[in-house]
């Protein structure tokens, strides 16, 4: 394969030197010679002296990612086994635990391989790949980790185009045995419905784990909670394992009533007081308006955009206004759990919006607790932006 020599432009020769992982747009010189994804990228500096070494694939984030600033280290099998081993060392408390069998392996740049994920629910694997150029190491990513754990089976996603979207394939198994559909995991103690070959998305986010068990734990018991954009509804199972008094899940897609309502049959919760609607939140809001609905608690974890056929949600632009919807439906003391993956802006970004939110309907707020990505969800420290999870507890004074 083709091998590629780039001297870093002026402004990012540092950054790389500081260990800085992603080859952004403006990082190389003759960024546009890169013609084959996979191939390996030497970067040079001005006196043509080595700096880093990195692979070309291209996602929405950037042209590739650096892999090491060793010049002697060759991007071989046992590269990837000394980085998968690192990733499975630093989550031994998770492969130990007796109440949690999903969670994240390899979190891309995060342990060392940017564009690369791997996840682990309850004996199978599931490998995603964010760019062509990652998927050119497929097999010997493969070897490595096979040569490393134990599995029943391994699954993979391909996220392949510039926006991450998910590439439909006839089967996203790839070796070993198929798992059972529905495979039922655990997260602290909490049984979850996951299909590892059905989309795009497996059914539960590994990254809010922390923020569903503090909901269940110290927030739930006795309380009416509103949980919208609520996808399979694991914020609401969590909350009534904690003793809601009841819950409410709002998700406009359709597939969200048959697997919300077995989110919460394999957790032998009823649903009586579990409703589940499937609608567009805007619409249950203004419908929660008319008829003066009140909740104790609200839970908003939208996309960071959406389109739906009335409407475009992006986080960055409409968050604030999605607040104010929000506070007028918590009651007095009540608590708004409001979270966004949205890379784009960060914390103190996000706390504005809240402040403004607050500020336009002339309500007073107090943030209880802010909560970003668990452990498993490795961030480089010369990479904070990847943190990307931002979650605040809000109290309605
Ligand atoms: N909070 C969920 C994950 C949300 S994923 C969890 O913890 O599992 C985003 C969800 O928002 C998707 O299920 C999508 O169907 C839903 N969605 C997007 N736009 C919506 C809208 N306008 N109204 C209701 N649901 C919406």
């Amino acid at each position: 394969m083709q091998r590629y020599k780039l001297k870093a432009t002026k402004k990012y020769e540092q950054k790389f030197l500081n260990g800085y992982p992603l080859i952004a747009k403006e990082s190389l010189e003759n960024i546009n010679t890169l013609k084959d994804e996979g191939a390996i990228i030497d970067i040079i500096d001005n006196k043509n002296h080595f700096i880093a070494r990195a692979y070309y694939g291209r996602q929405n984030k950037g042209y590739g990612w650096v892999l090491t600033q060793n010049k002697k280290e060759q991007i071989d099998l046992n590269f990837f086994k000394q980085k998968i081993k690192s990733a499975i060392d630093y989550r031994a408390n998770f492969y130990k635990s007796k109440d949690t069998n999903a969670f994240r392996v390899f979190n891309g740049e995060g342990d060392g391989v940017g564009g690369l994920s791997i996840d682990y629910f309850n004996g199978y694997y599931l490998i995603t790949w964010y760019s062509i150029g990652i998927y050119k190491f497929k097999d010997t990513i493969l070897n490595a980790l096979k040569s490393l754990v134990e599995f029943k089976g391994i699954y993979q996603k391909k996220r392949f185009d510039s926006k991450g979207q998910y590439l439909e394939d006839s089967s996203d198994f790839l070796l070993g045995q198929e798992a059972p559909e529905p495979l039922i995991v655990k997260e602290n103690g909490v049984n979850l419905a996951i299909y590892l070959d059905d989309g795009a998305m497996v059914g539960v986010f590994l990254d809010q784990k922390n923020v569903r068990k503090k909901i269940r734990d110290k927030y739930a018991k006795g309380k009416d909670i509103l949980n919208t954009f609520s996808y399979t509804g694991a914020f609401s199972v969590y909350a009534a394992l904690g003793g809601a008094k009841s819950t409410t899940s709002v998700d406009l897609a359709k597939r969200s009533l048959a697997k919300t309502k077995e989110q919460f049959e394999i957790n032998n919760l009823s649903l009586k007081s579990n409703k589940i609607v499937v609608e567009d939140v805007f619409d249950y809001f203004k419908y929660a308006f008319k008829k003066g609905l009140k909740f104790d608690m609200v839970i908003a974890d939208p996309p960071s955009f959406a389109r739906s056929k009335k409407r475009t949600f992006s986080a960055k632009k409409d968050y604030t206004s999605l607040l104010k919807d929000i506070i007028k439906i918590t009651n007095k003391s009540g608590v708004i759990v409001a979270s966004t993956n949205a890379a784009n802006f960060n914390m103190k970004t996000f706390k504005s919006f809240v402040e403004k939110a607050f500020k336009a309907e002339s309500r007073k707020y107090k943030i209880l607790e802010s909560y970003s990505l668990p452990k498993d969800f490795r961030v480089s420290k010369n990479f904070l932006e990847g943190n990307y999870l931002k979650v605040l507890f809000i109290k309605v004074d």
